[in-house]
């Protein structure tokens, strides 16, 4: 696929490019913030490898406009080890994963890998039709019955990866690590909160689900489509 890397360490990004060439990737590299944005902007990529420290522009102001633009394009942010507290993890969550520096080469791969998945070039996950419903991922709004309903970007990423792991269910620290770039299991109520919340958006009865159903002791799982 074709990737965008922005890390203004050149050892470090000569590296990344060197591993997803080898690994059959196409890629473009930036090394500042500026560059890696304007490179995002002007072509469609299929996944941004997004260093979160970056001079001229910060990779989280990188983000969030690169999600803006291209609400579709997968973002892999990285960060540096000991930045895990909550202002870090609250500005990480617009990324759809991040790996911790350093990162081993086999890390990065199997993460670029997960991502791919969710991003194939012939299959853009942009819409879903359920239910006399269209969920239009890309603009990010739920259409029923002639009236629209926004979505946030974390709830379009909790409808991506459901949708995208169907065949299993999918458990409360998944969503907590996957979606919102958190860890621990205290925080798994946040995932509860953010579930319901979206369910009034999604479902018919949010009070008896049947497009994100709970499954008791494990999670939950997306049951159409
Ligand atoms: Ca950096």
């Amino acid at each position: 696929m074709k990737v965008l890397v922005v890390e203004d360490e050149a050892s470090l990004r000569d590296g990344i490019v060197d591993l997803l060439t080898g690994d059959g990737h196409t890629v473009v590299a930036a090394g500042d913030g500026v560059t890696g944005l304007e490179a995002g902007l002007r072509d469609p990529f299929e996944l941004v490898v997004l260093d979160l420290m970056l001079p001229r522009r910060d990779g989280m102001e990188v983000c969030r406009r690169l999600r803006a633009a291209r609400p579709g394009t997968p973002i892999l942010m990285l960060t540096a080890r000991g930045s895990e507290d909550d202002k870090v993890r609250g500005l990480i969550e617009g990324a759809d994963d991040y790996v911790t520096k350093p990162f081993s080469a086999r890390e990065l791969l199997a993460r670029v890998r997960v991502l791919g998945r969710r991003a194939p070039a012939g299959e853009s996950l942009d819409e879903l039709v359920i239910e006399g419903m269209r969920v239009d991922l890309a603009r990010m709004v739920v259409e029923r019955e002639g009236t629209q309903t926004a979505l946030t970007p974390r709830e379009v990423g909790i409808v991506r990866w459901l949708y995208r792991h169907k065949e299993r269910v999918v458990t409360r620290a998944e969503l907590l690590e996957q979606v919102f770039g958190q860890r621990g299991d205290l925080q798994t109520r946040a995932v509860d909160m953010a579930i319901a919340v979206l369910r009034k958006k999604l479902e018919r009865d949010p009070a008896r689900p049947t497009v994100i159903v709970s499954v008791k002791g494990a999670g939950y799982a997306w049951r159409v489509g």
